[in-house]
C-alpha cells in the first residue's frame, strides 16, 4: 500500500514529470468503473471535471488533493481527491492508448494527454469537492511536517501501544504499516510499547527518525520492497525481512501482531518498556 512517500513520489511525477499535468484541462470524463468515485460523487464528478484545468497539487497524508480552476468562473476552485488505498495508480499517457484491464477513471486532456487511474483492487477512492475539508477533516497534521510540540503533546494525552498511534491517521497522516516499522526501528522502540512510558528524549527521538525516514525515502522516490514496490529506492531494514540479520546487530528480525498489523522489529535493538523502567 502506498505510504506518504510513495504518493509523494506520483505528485512530483504528475506536477514536474513532462509532459505535466499542471495546465491541462479535462476534454471528456470516462468513468470506467462508478465504484471508484466515492458514493454519491459520480454525476458531479462528471460535471464538474468537464472543461476544468488543473492548476495544482497538493498532498496531505495519503492523499492526493489537485486543485482546478473552472470555466467562467475566475478564482472559484474544485478539487479533486484522490486515495489510492491498496494498489491505485495515477498516470498521464496519449489519449489514443486503449483502456488497461484495471483502468477505473480516464480524463481526456488537451495537447493529446489522458489522466488514467488504475486499480485491480479497487480499493481507491475519488471525491470532486469544492472543499476538500469534507473529505480530509478528520486527519491529523502531515507526518513530514508536523511540529513537535503537537507530536510530543499528543503522548501525554493518549495512553495507547506506540505502533497503532502511528498508524492513527487521526493522530499524523501519512504513517502506514512500513514507515512505522522503519520509524520504530530507527529509533530503537518496541512497537508495543505505551505511549505514557515513553520518556521525552524517546518521544524527540521517535519524531527525530520519523521525518527522516519519511525524507529519505521522500528523496529515494518511495521504498523498494520485494513483491511490493518496484519503482522506489529506499531499502527497508525491518519491513517484511523476518528471519533476516538485523543490519546493526545480527538478531533475526522478528514478527508479532500489534494492533491487528503485521509488525516486524528487531528484538534485540526494539527493547519493550515498561511504565518507569526499563525491563532488559
Ligand atoms: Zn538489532
Amino acid at each position: 500500500m502506498p505510504e506518504l512517500p510513495e504518493v509523494e513520489s506520483v505528485l512530483r511525477y504528475l506536477r514536474d514529470g513532462k509532459p505535466t499535468l499542471i495546465g491541462r484541462s479535462v476534454r471528456a470524463v470516462n468513468i470506467v468503473w462508478s465504484g471508484s468515485i466515492s458514493a454519491g460523487y459520480g454525476d458531479i464528478l462528471k460535471a464538474g471535471l468537464y472543461g476544468a484545468k488543473f492548476a495544482a497539487i497538493r498532498r496531505h497524508g495519503k492523499y492526493l488533493i489537485f486543485s482546478l480552476d473552472q470555466p467562467g468562473e475566475p478564482g472559484k476552485s474544485l478539487y479533486l481527491i484522490v486515495h489510492l488505498r491498496m494498489t491505485g495508480r495515477l498516470y498521464l499517457v496519449s489519449h489514443d492508448n486503449a483502456v488497461e484491464r484495471h483502468t477505473r477513471l480516464s480524463l481526456m486532456l488537451d495537447e493529446g494527454l489522458a489522466l488514467r487511474f488504475d486499480d485491480p483492487r479497487k480499493f481507491g477512492r475519488i471525491w470532486l469537492v469544492q472543499n476538500p475539508g469534507e473529505v480530509i477533516c478528520g486527519l491529523g497534521p502531515d507526518a513530514l511536517t508536523v511540529a513537535y510540540e503537537y507530536f510530543a503533546g499528543a503522548f501525554s494525552e493518549r495512553r495507547r501501544q506506540i505502533k497503532p498511534l502511528l498508524l492513527d491517521q487521526s493522530f499524523v497522516a501519512g504513517i502506514g504499516n512500513i514507515y512505522a516499522d522503519e520509524s520504530l526501528f530507527r529509533a530503537g522502540i518496541h512497537p508495543q510499547t505505551s505511549t505514557e512510558s515513553l520518556q521525552e528524549v524517546d518521544v524527540e527521538r521517535l519524531y527525530r527518525s520519523i521525518r527522516d525516514v519519511l525524507s529519505e525515502a521522500v528523496d529515494a522516490q518511495g521504498a523498494n520492497i520485494d513483491g511490493v514496490f518496484k519503482e522506489g529506492g529506499f531499502i527497508v531494514t525491518v519491513y517484511g525481512r523476518t528471519g533476516r540479520a538485523c543490519p546493526l546487530c545480527g538478531t533475526a528480525i522478528a514478527k508479532i501482531r500489534v494492533g491487528q498489523r503485521g509488525t516486524h522489529f528487531c528484538p534485540s535493538c526494539q527493547h519493550l518498556q515498561i511504565a518507569g523502567k526499563l525491563n532488559s
